[in-house]
């Protein structure tokens, strides 16, 4: 992640600028491509006169829309293929358009197409399983027909032909699974914040991002130029700046180099640089890279659209072939990490006033221990079959006395090594006791920012408070890391703020022993910390912690740093 600090520079004359704030560092140009949200029925809209007529209309929609869905499935990458075939099924199936059609009789098209959708959902949430899944499927089928009946483009993420910027109010994760991720060039979005999921999703695919951009009304094909350290996105860019954005892009490549050292400082003291994984797919292209293991793998993300929960064979498959991928490396598996920003159907304990505050992470797996038990026995049946160096950690860890819990339960399947995240104060402040069961640590900088500074994460409107250079949070951090430091243990960062140049210096310099990140920001990483020696990582730490606030502590940190490398920072 880049500094979120909103652009300031004043546009050329005659050129027209946004500024949002830069999420994901890079360069590059090309034509809009939009997201359309989702139609809503039309409640306005009369009964058909016409009935017949209304009701081939709808089946012709229907028909229509299982088309196009097959059609992408044909070039649509493996992952995405059987959701979009999925689609299609439910679009051709007869019963859906009897439903519709008995419904036209008192109601408008649209509504009808809504209503009917809702009584087919009902229907398969009640068969359960592999039926109850496909009801997302089912409401995007749901939009398309209406979107066509309506006359507006139909939304989700369209088909991308040419590489192209991808500009939307928000990103949803279902939605960015059908990306062409090798014809995309940059992330633009409304809304969403330096730990959203368009951050993410920049960050693993390594291209620019500039979220918050306000005003944000470009027509498809609008050629657009996007500076994702900055924030800034400049519509209908002329010659010279498309030129100069080029030449940047290409400095910055000469800049990042290619070596596949491991991570360490100028004067060799190690800092590991490890990858960020969500999927099967990420631990196979994670692991072709110059990364010494894997941080976090964030385990929910194999679960997000999942009505039951995944039996333990099935889970033990994936923990194989990940461990496999990556062997002799040592791999962090997080247990899940359900609730709040990252609700899972199957591990619902029902509704919270405040979800950020409740029962999520570890405090969701104490009370559903038949979740966490069924993980940890599959990992535990994943080591048997590799013998891989495996790390299992825990989220959303507050005391000691969960952690010694946790532990426990690791340690009785013959699991070698325990670990907690911290994400919240507490366990920061007291990360000598809650330690003490545990053999290694991980800073969840992007919770432990939002619990730290009381700014929920989702809220791109308090990107301001949610910026991990915020001297408070690096206080937090620092806690964290006397503590794991004075016990000898290891104390890890897998949160954005690892995969930030600068804040990567301060945390070195904080004494944390590794930094996970999506892998196309290990390079940055690497460059910088090799460039400074650890002495002069713990005097830009002292200097960030010093600051009054964000800014001034990053301007601290970039005074100090070897100017050559300050476009990395
Ligand atoms: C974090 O909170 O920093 C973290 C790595 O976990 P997640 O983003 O998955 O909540
Ligand atoms: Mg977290």
């Amino acid at each position: 992640m880049t500094n979120p600090v909103r652009a300031s520079a004043e546009p050329d004359p005659g050129v027209s600028m946004l500024s949002g704030i830069g999420v994901s560092r890079g360069f590059a140009t090309g034509p809009a491509v939009v997201v359309s949200p989702p139609p809503a029925f039309d409640p306005a809209e009369p009964v058909a006169t016409d009935q017949p007529a209304a009701s081939a209309r709808v089946r012709a929609v229907l028909h229509d829309v299982a088309d196009g869905l097959r059609a992408r499935a044909e070039t649509a990458p493996d992952n995405a293929r059987p959701v979009l075939e999925a689609g299609a099924m439910i679009a051709g199936d007869p019963a859906l358009a009897d439903t519709i059609e008995a419904l036209l009789a008192t109601m408008g098209p649209t509504r009808a197409v809504h209503e009917a959708a809702g009584q087919y959902a009902a229907l398969l949430e009640s068969l359960g399983g592999y039926m109850a899944e496909r009801v997302t499927d089912l409401m995007d089928v749901r939009d398309r027909a209406i979107a066509r009946l309506s006359g507006v483009p139909e939304p989700g993420v369209p088909t991308l032909t040419e590489p192209s910027i991808l500009v939307a109010r928000d990103l949803a994760p279902a939605e960015t699974a059908l990306l062409d991720a090798s014809l995309c060039l940059a992330l633009v979005t409304e809304a969403g914040g330096p730990t959203s999921h368009t951050a993410i999703l920049a960050a693993q695919l390594g291209i620019p991002a500039v979220v918050q951009v306000h005003g944000l009304a470009v027509t498809p094909g609008t050629l657009l130029a996007v500076d994702g350290g900055s924030g800034q996105v400049i519509i209908d860019p002329s010659p010279e700046v498309r030129t100069g954005f080029a030449a940047k892009q290409a400095r910055r490549a000469t800049m990042l180099g290619d070596s596949r050292a491991p991570g360490a400082t100028k004067d060799g003291h190690p800092v590991a640089l490890l990858a960020n994984i969500g999927t099967l797919a990420d631990a196979e292209t994670a692991a072709a890279q110059a990364v010494e293991g894997v941080g976090l793998f964030r385990t929910e993300f194999l679960f997000l659209d999942r009505a039951d929960a995944p039996a333990v064979a099935e889970q033990t498959a994936t923990y194989t072939a990940v461990l496999r991928a990556f062997a002799p490396r040592h791999v962090v598996v997080r247990t899940l990490d359900a609730g709040a920003d990252k609700p899972l159907a199957f591990a619902d304990l029902g509704a919270e006033a405040n979800p950020a505050l409740g029962r999520r992470g570890l405090r969701l797996g104490r009370a559903r221990t038949d979740l966490l038990d069924d993980q940890l026995d599959a990992l535990a049946a994943a080591y048997a079959a590799t013998g891989a160096d495996l790390w299992v950690m825990a989220p959303m860890v507050a005391t000691a006395a969960e952690a010694a819990w946790f532990a426990e339960r690791v340690r009785a399947r013959g699991l070698p090594r325990a670990g907690v995240m911290i994400e919240v104060p507490a366990a920061a402040l007291r990360s000598r006791q809650v330690l003490q069961a545990v053999d290694f640590a991980s800073l969840g900088t992007n919770d432990l920012g939002q619990y730290t500074m009381a700014a929920d994460r989702l809220q791109g409107e308090l990107a301001d408070l949610l910026d991990p250079w915020q001297p408070a949070v690096l206080d937090v951090i620092a806690a964290a890391c006397a503590g794991a430091t004075a016990l000898g243990k290891p104390v890890g960062v897998c949160g954005e703020a690892g995969g930030d140049p600068g804040l990567a210096l301060v945390l070195a310099g904080l004494g944390v022993t590794s930094l996970s990140m999506a892998t196309p920001k290990v390079r940055a990483v690497r460059t910088v910390l090799a460039a400074h020696t650890l002495a002069q990582c713990q005097e830009m730490a002292a200097a960030a912690r010093a600051a009054t606030g964000p800014a001034e502590a990053r301007a601290a940190v970039l005074a100090l740093a070897d100017p050559v490398l300050t476009e990395l920072l």
